[in-house]
C-alpha cells in the first residue's frame, strides 16, 4: 500500500550538498510492523519525515495506494498528514502550554472535527494508551513514559493509517520502554507501524520486519514485500484550522507567560494612551467651544445688507508685485483696499420672496430692517405732541453707531422677526416672558422690552413722551394700554405753494384725523433665561408687518411721488445725491425693499442648510448680481474650529510615533515567541496544519496582544480623564474638559488591533515557511 522508489533526499549545508538517503526503495504491507535500524546519521529520521511527507524527496516517487505523489501540492501533503500519519517522536513533543486532552485533540481539531467527537475520540485515546486518570493534566506533570503515551495517543487519535515512531523509547527507562513496545506492538495489528530504532535487542524481539540502513542506503530487508501493489481509490480530506482554534491555541500560550504579556500590552499600549488622552481633551475642548458658541453665538443671524463686504474676493485681489520706491515719476491710481472689497447687494423683490420661501423647519424667523420714519403723535397730559419709538437720546451721538451695528450684526434691533409659520412656535412666545398686558396680535400692537432686571432704555420712553429721570420707576400699569396714533404721510405733511413739504405742526388737529391708525402698547416682555435669540434692544420693538404696512400706506403720497421726482429735499430744498436721496426714500416709505434681511436659523446644524439654500441662489449669478450674505457666527467656528484641529493633529502625530515604535516592538516580540514555539510549528506541521494555519496561530497572538493593549491604552487613558479633569478645573475653572468618546475608544482598540497584527504578521510568515522536518529537530 506504502511504495518508495529510488527516493533521494540531499540536504544543503552551505556551499555543499550532501545526500541523505541514497536511492532507497522499499515497499510496505497495510499491517506490519516494520523496525528502521541503523548507526546514527545514516538518514533514518530523513527516511521517516519523507514516508510522512514532512519532508519532501528530492527525487524517486512515493506510491500511497497506488497513486503517485509527484503531482502533490502543498494542501494534498497537509491533509495526508493529517489523514493518514501519526507521528511518534522520540522526544515526545508535546505542546506544553495545552493541556494533554487538547494535545490529543490537535489533529483533529486541525482538520475541522465537531467538538464531541473531538473529546470522545481523544478520550478512547487516551483511555487506550492507558492515561485514562490523567486526561486533565498538563504535559508537564508526567513523566517521561506517560508523555510517550501522550504523543502515541495524539498520533492515534486521528485514526491514520500509518504510524510513524522515530525513536520512540530512545528517551525512556528499560522498564517504560517495554510497556510502550508493548503498546506499539499492539497498535501494529490494524496500522503500518514503521519504527526507527538503533536497539537491534528491541526490534528484534517486538517487530515483524527489520531493515538496516546505512549511509542512506537499505543494507539488508528481513522480510520484503513485493507484490504487486493493487491501485484503489485515494482520498484524503483536506485540512483547516478556524481563525478561532487559533485563538484559543495563542491564548492559552500567551496565559503561560502572563507577566511578559502584561508588560508587551503596556510598552505598546503608550502610544493609544496617548492618542487617546490627545483625543479626549480635543473632543472636550471642542465641546466646551462649541458649547459657549452656541449659547453665545447662536444669536447671530445671517445678515444681508445692501451694503456688505464680500469675504470671498478678499483673498482674490492679486497683490501684483509692485516695485517698492520706484524711482519713476508717476503716481498710479487704485481704489481702497476696502472699496475693492466692498459688495453692494440688490435686494429685490425676487430674493425677499425667496428668503420668504425658506423651509421654516431649518429657519422660522427672518428679520427685515427698513429705517423707515413713522409719523407718530400722542396726548399726553391734554397736549398732543410728537413722539417716536427711537432710542435715540438728545444728545446721543452712541445710538447712531448702535444702530448701524444692529443692522449689520442683527443683534439690537427694534423690529423682531417674521414667523415664516406661525403654527411653528413663536419668537416673541419663544423668546421672551409676558411682565403685562398682551403678546402683540395685530401690527399694530408694540411692545415695550424689558432686560433682565426691568430695565429699559430711558430715551424709548422719553421718546413716547414720558418724563422721566434715569433711575426712575414706572409702574407697568402706566406704559401698557398706552395709544399712540399712526399719521399717513398725507395727513402729516402739508405742501406749499412753491412745491416743497413741511410737517404739519398743528399736532391737535393731524391728531384727531380719522384716517390715523391706533397703535398700542400692549405688554411688557422681559428676556427668558432659557433664551438664546436675545435680539430685541431694550426700548419698543414692532413688527416688521407694521413698517410694510405703513410701507403701503405711503408709497403713494405726495411727499414721495414728489421726492422721487425731485433731486432736492423736498423737505428742506437742499439739493440730495443719488445715496442720500435714497435714504430719503427710505424714510419716508417710498422704497419697499429691506436695507438688511436677518435670517434666524433654528440650531447650528440647520443654519449649514440654510446657507446652502442661499448659496444656490448665486450659483448662475455673475459676480456683481451676487448676492453676499455675512456669516459672524461661522466665521468664529472656523477660526476656533480650525486651531482646535490644528493642535489636535499635532499632537496625534507625536502620538502616533509611539504607536509605530509600539509596532516595532511587538513586531519583534513574536519574532521571539516565533523562535520560541518553532517546536509547536513543526509539531502543527507534523498534524497537517497549513502554512495559512500556522500563520493564523501567530496572527491570533498579535490579535490578542493588539485587543490587550488598545483595551488597556484606552482604559487607562481614561483613568487619566479624572486627575486631568479635575486638575484642569482647579486650573481653569471648566469642568469635565477631558472626555473619551466611545467612538474614539472602539476605534483606538481596532487601530491597535490592526497594527498589531500588521507588525506581526511577517514573523507570522516567516514561521509559516519554517521547514518542518528542521523546526522538529530545533532545540
Ligand atoms: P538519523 O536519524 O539516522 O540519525 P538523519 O536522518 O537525522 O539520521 O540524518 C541523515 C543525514 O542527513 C545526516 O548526515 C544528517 O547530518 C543530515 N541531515 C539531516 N537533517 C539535515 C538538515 N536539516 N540539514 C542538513 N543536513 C541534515
Ligand atoms: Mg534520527
Amino acid at each position: 500500500m506504502l511504495e518508495v522508489q529510488n527516493i533521494k533526499k540531499y540536504y544543503k549545508v552551505g556551499e555543499t550538498t550532501t545526500k541523505a538517503l541514497d536511492d532507497v526503495s522499499v515497499a510496505f504491507r497495510k499491517q506490519e510492523f516494520v523496525a528502521i535500524l541503523g548507526p546514527s546519521g545514516s538518514g533514518k529520521t530523513t527516511m521517516l519525515n519523507v514516508i510522512g511527507g514532512l519532508d519532501q524527496y528530492d527525487s524517486g516517487d512515493m506510491i500511497i495506494n497506488g497513486k503517485s505523489t509527484k503531482t502533490f501540492k502543498d494542501r494534498d501533503w497537509d491533509a495526508y498528514r493529517n489523514n493518514s500519519i501519526g507521528f511518534v517522536f522520540q522526544n515526545y513533543n508535546l505542546i506544553g502550554h495545552l493541556g494533554i486532552i487538547d494535545n490529543v485533540e490537535l489533529g483533529m481539531t486541525l482538520s475541522g472535527v465537531s467538538k464531541e467527537e473531538k473529546r470522545e475520540k481523544a478520550e478512547n485515546a487516551l483511555t487506550r494508551v492507558g492515561l485514562k486518570d490523567h486526561m486533565n493534566k498538563k504535559p508537564t506533570q508526567l513523566s517521561g513514559g506517560q508523555m510517550q503515551r501522550v504523543a502515541i495517543a495524539r498520533a492515534l487519535a486521528n485514526d491514520p493509517d500509518i504510524l510513524l515512531c522515530d525513536e520512540p523509547t530512545g528517551a525512556l527507562d528499560t522498564e517504560t520502554s517495554i510497556q510502550i513496545m508493548d503498546l506499539i506492538k499492539e497498535l501494529s495489528n490494524e496500522k503500518l507501524v514503521v519504527m526507527v530504532t538503533h536497539n537491534p535487542e528491541l526490534a528484534h524481539k517486538y517487530t515483524d520486519r527489520i531493515i538496516e540502513f546505512d549511509d542512506g542506503k537499505i543494507l539488508s530487508d528481513s522480510n520484503p514485500y513485493t507484490e504487486q501493489v493493487q491501485t484503489d481509490q485515494f482520498n484524503l480530506k483536506q485540512t483547516k484550522m478556524t481563525f478561532f482554534t487559533a485563538l484559543k491555541l495563542s491564548f492559552n500560550n500567551i496565559r503561560t507567560k502572563k507577566g511578559r504579556t502584561i508588560l508587551t500590552s503596556f510598552a505598546s499600549s503608550i502610544g493609544i494612551i496617548g492618542i487617546a488622552i490627545v483625543l479626549a481633551l480635543s473632543n472636550g475642548f471642542q465641546i466646551q467651544i462649541d458649547q459657549t458658541q452656541s449659547e453665545t453665538l447662536a444669536q447671530f443671524p445671517i445678515t444681508i445688507s445692501s451694503v456688505t463686504i464680500d469675504r470671498s474676493s478678499v483673498g482674490d485681489t492679486e497683490e501684483e508685485e509692485t516695485e517698492e520706491y520706484p524711482d519713476t515719476e508717476t503716481v498710479t491710481a487704485e481704489q481702497s483696499d476696502q472699496e475693492q472689497i466692498q459688495h453692494i447687494n440688490n435686494i429685490d423683490e425676487e430674493y425677499v420672496d425667496y428668503i420668504e420661501n425658506i423651509d421654516p423647519g431649518l429657519s422660522n424667523n427672518v428679520g427685515f430692517t427698513r429705517s423707515i420714519g413713522m409719523n407718530l403723535l400722542r396726548e399726553v397730559d391734554g397736549e398732543v405732541e410728537p413722539v417716536s419709538f427711537s432710542n435715540a437720546g438728545s444728545n446721543d451721538s452712541s445710538s447712531a453707531i448702535t444702530s448701524a451695528l444692529s443692522t449689520s450684526t442683527g443683534i439690537g434691533v427694534s423690529t423682531f422677526p417674521t414667523q415664516l409659520d406661525d403654527s411653528n412656535g413663536n419668537f416673541l412666545e419663544d423668546n421672551y416672558s409676558l411682565l403685562e398686558g398682551n403678546y402683540p396680535k395685530s401690527p399694530t400692537d408694540v411692545v415695550l422690552i424689558v432686560d433682565e432686571t426691568n430695565t429699559t432704555n430711558i430715551h424709548a420712553l422719553e421718546n413716547l413722551g414720558f418724563e422721566l429721570e434715569s433711575g426712575d420707576e414706572l409702574n407697568f400699569k402706566d406704559i401698557v394700554g398706552t395709544t399712540i396714533d399712526l399719521v399717513a404721510n398725507n395727513d402729516y405733511y402739508t405742501e406749499l405753494p412753491t412745491g416743497g413739504f413741511v410737517p404739519n405742526t398743528d399736532y391737535q388737529s393731524i391728531f384727531d384725523n380719522e384716517n390715523n391708525q391706533t397703535i398700542t402698547v400692549s405688554g411688557i416682555l422681559r428676556v427668558k433665561e432659557s433664551s438664546t435669540m436675545d435680539l430685541l434692544t431694550p426700548g419698543i420693538a414692532y413688527s416688521n408687518d407694521l413698517t410694510t404696512d405703513i410701507i403701503e400706506q405711503n408709497q403713494n403720497s405726495a411727499i414721495v411721488q414728489a421726492q422721487e421726482d425731485s433731486d432736492i429735499n423736498v423737505m428742506t430744498g437742499e439739493p440730495v445725491d443719488e445715496t442720500t436721496k435714497g435714504s430719503l426714500m427710505t424714510y419716508l416709505g417710498g422704497e419697499s425693499m429691506p436695507s438688511s434681511i436677518m435670517i434666524y436659523p433654528n440650531n447650528f446644524e440647520d443654519k449649514e442648510e440654510v446657507l446652502n439654500y442661499l448659496d444656490e441662489y448665486n450659483e448662475d449669478l455673475a459676480e456683481d448680481d451676487q448676492i453676499v450674505y455675512q456669516d459672524l457666527a461661522g466665521t468664529m467656528t472656523e477660526l476656533t474650529g480650525g486651531l482646535m484641529d490644528a493642535i489636535t493633529y499635532v499632537l496625534i502625530a507625536f502620538a502616533a510615533i509611539s504607536l509605530i515604535t509600539s509596532m516595532i516592538m511587538i513586531s519583534i516580540i513574536t519574532y521571539t515567541s516565533v523562535i520560541e514555539r518553532t517546536k509547536e510549528i513543526g509539531v502543527l506541521k507534523a498534524l497537517g496544519a497549513r502554512k495559512k494555519d500556522v500563520t493564523r496561530v501567530f496572527d491570533a497572538e498579535t490579535c490578542i496582544l493588539g485587543v490587550t493593549s488598545g483595551t488597556l491604552g484606552v482604559l487607562i487613558a481614561w483613568l487619566v480623564t479624572f486627575p486631568t479633569n479635575y486638575v484642569l478645573y482647579q486650573v481653569t475653572d471648566l469642568e469635565n474638559v477631558a472626555q473619551l468618546n466611545p467612538l474614539h475608544a472602539i476605534l483606538l482598540i481596532v487601530i491597535s488591533t490592526v497594527l498589531t497584527m500588521l507588525g506581526g504578521h511577517i514573523p507570522a510568515r516567516m514561521a509559516a515557511k519554517k521547514d518542518a522536518a528542521i523546526a522538529l529537530r530545533s532545540e
